[in-house]
């Protein structure tokens, strides 16, 4: 229906990853890509991170309102937009705070409108997205995939318009790995956007952020899996959480960036 290229399932399946337990997730997606992120990046790279369809509610591309709303009427988390972006906000700006703890050169963007019908308007997740991508940043957008059987899966949808990079890999390493030309190539990979499917809105997943006892810790979890990828991605080593000693909590760099702060929420 998609007009699918299904030539890759002529390959085998790659090993699953060591260690693999179900993941809070659910699947990964069914359709994979075999394409392997190579290229270094600097530890330094700046990264944005946006929520997808951040600037595109009540229209055409608003995302998925997830199966809970869809399919069994419950209350969109937020009336003004589709449960998707409520979710895609919340990860990303989880995400950005976890980051930045590890001096990540992490940031967030938001168009500052939940509607911009001309894809091309400077606001848009697109337009800034083509900005910072031609000047060597790195767009992770975040997303929720559709419910069952619309959805694929968790997993990364890396960017058509550079070389794929180790941030691209340890993304793809920890959620999954899309074909490179998913769907022949979406607009938001084409301007420098790498699209992270986190998983299907739906079943536990769904659940688990819908209940206000399992929120917080879902988000978190999500979180962390993302800042793992993203340090390990940045040729940073992962870090086990741990108390400062006294006297360097303050010693940290100040991350002062008069360019991105005009983009930061
Ligand atoms: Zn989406």
């Amino acid at each position: 229906m998609l007009g699918l290229n299904t030539a890759a399932e002529a390959f085998p399946p790659p090993p699953p990853p060591p260690n693999a337990r179900p993941p809070i997730t659910g699947p990964r997606t069914r359709l994979k890509g075999y394409w392997v992120g190579r290229q270094p990046v600097s530890p330094s790279l700046k990264i944005v991170v946006m929520a997808g369809h951040a600037d595109s509610q009540g229209m055409n591309g608003a995302g998925t309102p997830g199966a809970a709303v869809d399919l069994r009427g419950a209350a969109p988390m937020d009336p003004r937009m589709r449960d998707e972006l409520y979710w895609n906000r919340r990860i990303r700006d989880a995400v950005a705070v976890m980051s930045q703890q590890r001096d990540l050169n992490v940031t967030t963007y938001d168009p500052g409108a939940l509607s911009i019908a001309n894809a091309d308007d400077p606001r848009t997740n697109w337009s800034v997205a083509r900005r910072r991508s031609q000047k060597g940043d790195y767009i992770l957008e975040i997303h929720f995939d559709a419910y069952s059987p619309h959805g694929y899966g968790s997993g990364l949808i890396p960017a058509l318009n550079r070389s794929l990079n180790t941030v691209d890999e340890n993304l793809a390493i920890s959620f999954g790995r899309f074909p490179r030309l998913f769907r022949g190539g979406l607009g938001g990979p084409r301007r420098g956007i790498s699209i992270l499917e986190i998983g299907m809105l739906e079943g536990k997943l769904e659940t688990n952020l819908r209940n206000p006892k399992t929120r917080e810790a879902t988000i978190q979890a999500i979180a962390l899996r993302i800042t793992n990828a993203l340090e390990l991605g940045v040729g940073r080593k992962e870090k086990k959480p741990s108390n400062p000693p006294p006297g360097e909590v303050d010693s940290a760099p100040p991350t002062s960036n008069p360019q991105a702060n005009s983009e930061v929420e």
